[in-house]
């Protein structure tokens, strides 16, 4: 496999996107939570260069396209805190078709949130079906199947520390 981004890469873009957030939530106590199971390593490392008083949760769904655009999500296991009034920021690490998080948004914004704000480590723009844009984005790739530090195939490789391009 080659790697696509090494692990140094990734950690320089938590630290911008660390800073980035900090300024955004100046004062604010955000609850930062994780979309299961992807982004687990990039919220993990996420956290550590913001420098407030945040709440770490995590929220594990999948998404199911219907007859309407909008789709619907299911969720596996729901966030832990009450979200009304909250700034919440959702870490996903990699949008693709833009499914998941336009459906999660949707769910989301039911619950009466101060604000939403998506941070994605990874983004496909070539590959979008639905109309999503992340606030944060790591790095724009393209239309490749990416492996490693969260990044799944079959379960498998995410325990790996860069990001590799999968060959098959
Ligand atoms: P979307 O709902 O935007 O189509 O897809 C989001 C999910 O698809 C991501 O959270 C991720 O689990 C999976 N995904 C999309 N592209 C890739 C990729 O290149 N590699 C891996 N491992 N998963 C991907």
């Amino acid at each position: 496999m080659k790697v696509l981004i090494p692990h140094e890469e990734i950690v320089d873009i938590c630290k911008t996107i660390g800073n980035q957030l900090t300024k955004k939530f100046a004062g604010k106590n955000p609850i930062v939570s994780c979309v299961l199971k992807g982004a687990a390593p990039f919220h993990s490392e996420l956290m550590k260069h913001l420098d407030m008083q945040i709440e770490a949760d995590y929220i594990q769904v999948k998404s199911y396209v219907g007859t309407q655009s909008t789709g619907k999500i299911n969720i596996k296991k729901d966030l832990d805190f009450d979200i009304a009034g909250r700034d919440v920021i959702i870490v996903e690490d990699i949008v693709d078709t833009g499914t998941t998080l336009s459906c999660l948004k949707t769910e989301l914004e039911k619950r009466n949130p101060n604000s939403l704000t998506f941070v994605a480590l990874l983004d496909k723009p070539s590959r979008r079906k639905i109309e999503f844009e992340a606030d944060f984005v790591g790095k724009v790739i393209e239309d490749l199947f990416v492996v490693g530090f969260g990044l799944d195939y079959n379960e498998q490789y995410r325990n790996l520390k860069d990001i590799y391009i999968l060959e098959n």
